[in-house]
C-alpha cells in the first residue's frame, strides 16, 4: 500500500510521515487502528465536524469504538465504491460533503480524514478549500502503513490544527481563547486525567505561572490560548509535529513532566531554564507534599510496564520512585529528545526501555522477569492472567487517575496493592482450569482433538457444487 500511496503522488505526505513518526527497531507495533487517535481528538472538540474517507469496514470499527469510549459526536463518512475510487469521484464527494457540512453557524472546522484505501489510491485532501465561509478544512492522510500507533496520530491533527492556527494568528487578531489567564502560561501537551492541569497549575502557581489550554484542544480558539504561552512542556514525549510548531512560535519546549519528588524537580528546573523565572518557591511548596505522598503509599512490587499511550516512561519513573521494583518498560512510541530525560533516569535505575517495543518483547520480558504485577496491553494481559501472572490494562491504569504532583503519587500504590495481591488467587485458577480453554480442548467437555461428524465435509461440498452449478445455469 506504502508503494501504491507514493505512485498515486502521497510520496511528500508519507515522508513527513515518516521523518516525525519513525518506524523501527519495530515497523509496526501491534495496537489499534491508528486513525482512531485522529479521530478521537476531532470528535472531542466542540463545533468541530470529523468526516472519515475509507472502507466502510474500517469506518464501522472507528466508528463502533469512538462510541465506546463515549464520543458524544457523530461521525461523519464519505463512502465509496470501486468505481467512485477509479474514477476519481470520492474526491468530489468528499468536496461536496465538506461544502454540506461546513456552516459558519454549527462549525469552526471540518476535518477530514484518509484512512489506508483513500490515501493508497492518492485522494488529494490537500486540494480542499482552506475554509468555506470562515470554517476551517483540515483534509489529513492517516493511513496504518505510516502512521505507526494510534496516539502518533493524535499528534497528526493536533500539529496540523496548531499550523493552521498559528498562520492565522500570525496575520491577524483572532477569536479570544474561552480562558485568559492573567498569568504567563505553559501549555501541557498530551492527552491527560482531566485533574492532571489543575494539578500541575497548583504547582506552578509560586512561581507566577498557570497552565494554559493543553494540545489537543477542546475548541478551535483554545489553539491561540496554547500557542500564547510562556513555554510548552512536552508531557506526551512524541507530539512531534506540535512541539515543531511550538517552536515556530518561538516558544521553548520541555520534556518529562512533574512525576514524583525527583520527577517534579527536575521538571520545574526545566521549566524554570526556558522561562527565566526562579523555581525555588514553586519547589518548596510541591516537593515536600509529594515526599509525604510517597512515603504513606509505598509500594512493594517487582513490575514490568509496557503500552502505547506513550506515558509509559511517566508511570515507570513515579513507580519506581514509590519503592517498586521496575526492571523493563515498553512502549510502542518512539524515542524522541523530549522522552531523553526520562530514559537517562530510568537508564541510571538499571531499567531497561524499550522504545518502539513489540507484543514479542512485551512477552518476552514478562516472562524473563516475572513481576508480580505485570501492566501492558491487552493481549499482554491475558497472556499474563493465562500464566497465573497478576496483570493490569495500562490504559485502564493511566487514564482512570492523576499521574502528577501528590495526588499521582497517591493513586498508584492502592491499584497495585490490591492488584499484587491476586497472585495465589491466580495461581488457584491455573490450576483448577489446568489447561482447559486452550488449543484442542478449548470449550466445554472436549478431551481430544474434535472429530468432524461422519460424511460432513462430502454433503457440505455436494451442496456447494449444486449451488454453484445453479446460479451458473442462470440466464441459460
Ligand atoms: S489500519 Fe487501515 S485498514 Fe486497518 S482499520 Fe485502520 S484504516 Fe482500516
Amino acid at each position: 500500500m506504502q508503494q501504491a500511496a507514493r505512485v498515486a503522488g502521497k510520496s511528500e505526505s508519507l515522508d513527513k510521515l515518516l521523518t516525525d513518526y519513525p518506524s523501527g527497531p519495530h515497523d509496526q507495533p501491534q495496537s489499534m487502528c491508528p486513525a482512531f487517535g485522529s479521530l478521537r481528538v476531532g470528535l472531542r472538540m466542540r463545533r468541530t465536524a470529523t468526516i472519515l474517507s475509507g472502507s466502510a469496514c474500517c469506518v464501522y470499527g472507528l466508528t463502533f469504538t469512538s462510541h465506546f469510549y463515549g464520543a458524544k459526536r457523530s461521525v461523519g463518512y464519505v463512502p465509496f465504491n470501486s468505481e467512485t475510487l477509479v474514477r476519481g469521484q470520492l474526491y468530489e464527494d468528499i468536496r461536496n460533503a465538506v461544502y454540506e457540512v461546513a456552516k459558519p453557524a454549527d462549525y469552526d472546522a471540518v476535518v477530514v480524514i484518509n484512512l489506508c484505501v483513500p490515501t493508497a489510491s492518492g485522494v488529494p485532501l490537500d486540494r480542499l478549500p482552506k475554509a468555506i465561509d470562515g470554517v476551517r478544512i483540515i483534509g489529513i492522510d492517516v493511513p496504518g502503513f505510516g502512521v505507526p500507533t494510534h496516539a502518533e496520530a493524535k499528534d497528526v491533527l493536533a500539529g496540523a490544527m496548531l499550523r493552521y492556527a498559528r498562520t492565522e494568528a500570525g496575520a491577524g487578531p483572532v477569536a479570544r481563547p474561552r480562558s485568559v489567564s492573567s498569568m504567563p502560561t505553559v501549555t501541557l501537551i498530551g492527552e491527560l486525567f482531566p485533574l492532571d492541569p489543575p494539578g500541575v497549575g497548583a504547582i506552578l502557581a509560586p512561581m507566577g505561572l498557570a497552565v494554559g489550554p493543553s494540545v489537543p484542544p477542546r475548541e478551535w480558539r483554545d489553539l491561540y490560548g496554547a500557542l500564547d504561552c510562556a513555554a510548552a512542556a512536552a508531557v506526551h514525549p512524541f507530539y512531534t509535529a506540535s512541539i515543531r510548531e511550538m517552536q515556530a512560535a518561538g516558544r521553548p519546549v520541555v520534556g518529562s513532566g512533574p512525576v514524583g519528588e525527583e520527577g517534579t524537580a527536575d521538571w520545574l528546573d526545566s521549566i524554570a531554564a526556558a522561562t527565566g523565572i526562579s523555581a525555588a518557591a514553586a519547589k518548596a511548596k510541591a516537593l515536600p507534599a509529594i515526599r509525604a505522598a510517597i512515603a504513606e503509599n509505598q509500594i512493594e512490587a517487582r513490575m514490568t510496564v509496557s503500552g502505547y499511550e506513550g506515558s509509559e516512561l511517566l508511570v515507570a519513573r513515579l513507580l519506581i520512585e514509590a519503592g517498586a521494583d521496575v526492571p523493563y518498560v515498553g512502549t510502542a512510541c518512539p524515542q524522541t529528545a523530549w522522552s531523553e530525560p526520562d530514559r537517562a533516569w530510568l537508564a541510571a535505575q538499571g531499567t531497561h526501555v524499550q522504545f518502539r517495543a513489540s507484543l514479542e518483547q512485551d512477552m518476552a520480558a514478562m516472562l524473563e522477569v516475572r513481576p508480580d504485577l505485570a501492566v501492558g496491553t491487552t493481549p499482554l494481559v491475558q497472556k499474563a492472567k493465562a500464566l497465573g501472572i497478576p496483570a493490569l490494562y495500562f490504559t485502564n491504569m493511566v487514564s482512570a487517575r492523576p499521574l502528577f504532583g501528590s495526588a499521582g503519587a497517591g493513586a498508584l500504590a492502592a491499584i497495585v496493592a490490591a492488584q499484587t495481591k491476586g497472585r495465589d488467587r491466580f495461581s488457584r485458577m491455573v490450576s483448577f482450569f489446568d489447561k482447559v480453554g486452550s488449543g484442542e480442548t478449548a470449550g466445554y467437555g472436549w478431551t481430544d482433538v474434535p472429530k468432524d461428524p461422519p460424511g460432513a465435509k462430502d454433503r457440505l461440498r455436494k451442496a456447494r457444487e449444486a449451488k454453484a452449478k445453479a446460479a451458473m445455469a442462470v440466464g441459460t
